[in-house]
């Protein structure tokens, strides 16, 4: 279904650890459903590379695998939601995060009539996910996500989507790291897990197979939620 048969623009959460897969799956329904992904973690990247007040202040909490203020992070996420392009529907990518941001999240959607279509736990196994991010490297041209292993690009270091060479690591993406960014998301994240199941937005998904595989389930699941 196109973003332009909704009656209201769609709004989907993808909840899960580091490595789950987020990011990749929020692409790929980005372009099958004409939706907007919206990453809190790519605009506190942006911010931190063009030093905002919020970038510098972010850079090292983001650095230390924690969490960046709620304060910070509403902020940029409201000034995001405000672009026109955002009308389309939205697929929140790393965001809420804590208990305070998903009830600012309803408070902000209730003011203009809107509501959560779907909030989907990606559900993986902790031990995998160190090695997934740890291999993993972006197209620094169009962003589209690779990995050393899982998904290699078909001639090496040169993007199967655009042609770009610019590969680019994540600096938070070491051992070290992940193993703070999985606490946080356990400490913090996974307990919203209850809150949308409470809210009856919840769907869970297996996210430990095969890219491919897992998009298609996805897209079941989301087909339903904005039907
Ligand atoms: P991500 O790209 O989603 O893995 O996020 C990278 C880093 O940005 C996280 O480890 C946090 O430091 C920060 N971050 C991203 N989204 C949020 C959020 N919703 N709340 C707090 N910190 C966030």
């Amino acid at each position: 279904m196109g973003a332009d048969t909704m009656t209201r623009p769609a709004v989907l959460i993808l909840l899960g650890p580091p490595g789950a897969g987020k990011g990749t799956q929020a692409r790929m329904l980005q372009d099958r459903f004409g939706l907007v992904q919206l990453s809190t973690g790519d605009l506190l990247r942006a911010a931190v590379a063009t030093g905002t007040e919020a970038g510098r202040a972010a850079q090292s909490v983001m650095a230390a695998g924690g969490l960046v203020s709620d304060e910070i992070v509403l902020a940029i996420l409201k000034d995001r939601l405000a672009e026109p392009d955002t009308a389309k529907g939205v697929i929140l990518d790393g965001f809420p995060r804590t208990n305070v941001q998903a009830q600012a999240l309803d408070a902000l959607l209730a003011q203009s009539g809107q509501q959560i279509n779907a909030a989907i736990s990606l559900e993986v196994d902790d031990a995998e996910m160190v090695a997934r991010v740890a291999g993993r490297y972006t197209c620094g041209t169009c962003g589209e996500g690779y990995h050393d292993s899982y998904k290699v690009p078909a001639i090496a270091d040169t993007c199967d989507k655009c042609g770009g060479t610019d590969m680019k690591r994540r600096a938070d993406d070491n051992a070290a790291t992940v193993g703070q960014r999985l606490g946080a998301y356990h400490a913090q994240t996974a307990p919203l897990i209850a809150y949308y199941e409470e809210q009856g937005t919840l769907q869970r998904i297996d996210a430990m197979g095969e890219i491919g595989q897992i998009a298609e389930g996805l897209s079941a699941i989301v087909q339903r939620a904005v039907a």
